[in-house]
């Protein structure tokens, strides 16, 4: 049995050296993979270790059936949506969660990405809705955007998500970092704490229903998520394709004492043209095979349906690893 497995290594190994940068089964053979999630208090942290856990378990289950994939898979926290585009496109990272609207801009070279595109960007697939959250802290008296003028408003980490959406926001409001009385820049795991302490008057979130760190502000110290639902988010809606109005119902924490309207966008898991295809079949096919169990992992993925998953929210072109799966089962 020995012989048999190290003759079949040095076979492997020829054959990744006969073909140059190696066969993508060779490449196959432990490759670890890193995917890009959120602050630790998200839900993308969740969704990163999720999937992690299904590539382990599909790891697990092949060893047993002689089906082996070889892939071993980290997911650690980072600054969140463009900070994972960019190290995606680094070759820092292999894999990634981002927002929709920023995987779109990041293909197109809008926005934030003008004159920047970054064309070997693939989608593998959307996960779940995330609202913009706007969180008042009590007693600041704040209920609507106008009121944050004067205020002290976090507008999030640069490389966040939310830190772009909250930019796209100011513009569509015509509102200034100067019409702040201060603008920070903590993360989404420091901002709940900087709100109960007094720090801030509120933050901006774009984030999954219900997480952890928004129920820090909400149950901890009675902060509320206000509606965004006037003209200026409308026309926001109608003119972005990658933008849909949210509602955050009634009773989701401690102070939603009535449904929440705002706009939002989708989670999607993302990844690079670079990366070899078998890698994304893998990973794509451990997610699917075990599609139940991920739904149980937390509230937001609860909804999700496969059908939907390969299309909805999508803009980058899916990645050919997970096209071939999707074509495998019918889907496409
Ligand atoms: N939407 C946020 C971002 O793009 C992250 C939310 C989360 O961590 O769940 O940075």
């Amino acid at each position: 049995m020995r012989k048999l497995t190290v003759s079949t290594l040095v076979l492997a190994l020829a054959a990744g050296a006969f073909f140059g940068a190696g066969t993508q089964s060779a490449q196959a053979q432990k490759k670890f993979i890193a995917i890009g999630t959120g602050g630790p208090t998200g839900v993308y942290f969740v969704v990163g270790n999720a999937i992690c856990r299904m590539v382990h378990r599909a790891a697990a289950e092949g060893r047993k059936k002689g089906r082996k994939h070889g892939i071993r898979c980290a997911a650690p926290s980072t600054g969140g949506s463009t900070y994972n585009i960019g190290q995606i496109r680094q070759g820092e990272l292999d894999f990634g969660i981002a927002q929709s609207d920023w995987q779109y801009h990041a293909y197109n070279g809008t926005s934030k990405f003008k004159g920047n595109a970054f064309k070997k960007l693939r989608a593998v697939f959307s996960v779940h809705p995330e609202p913009y959250h706007i969180i008042v802290g009590k007693g600041t008296g704040i209920t609507s955007w106008a009121d944050l003028k004067g205020k002290r408003f976090n507008i999030g980490n640069p490389g966040s998500g939310q830190r772009g959406t909250t930019e796209v926001l100011m513009a569509a409001y015509g509102t200034k970092k100067s019409d702040f009385k201060i603008a920070t820049e903590l993360t989404s795991t420091e901002q709940s704490k900087a709100l109960c302490d007094g720090k801030i008057d509120a933050y901006g979130y774009t984030v999954g229903v219900p997480n952890a760190g928004v129920s820090i502000a909400t149950d901890g110290c009675d902060a509320k998520i206000i509606n965004l639902n006037t003209g200026v988010e409308k026309k926001l809606v109608d003119e972005n394709a990658f933008y849909a109005f949210a509602t955050i119902p009634k009773g989701t924490y401690k102070t939603t004492d009535a449904d929440v309207t705002t706009f939002g966008v989708m989670a999607t898991f993302i990844t690079s043209a670079d990366v070899p295809e078998d890698v994304v079949y893998e990973v794509t096919r451990a997610v699917f095979e075990n599609l139940d169990d991920f739904r149980k992992l937390h509230p937001a993925f609860r909804n999700l349906d496969p059908k939907l998953m390969i299309k909805n929210a999508l803009s980058a072109p899916l990645h050919r690893g997970a096209v071939k799966y999707y074509k495998e089962k019918g889907w496409m």
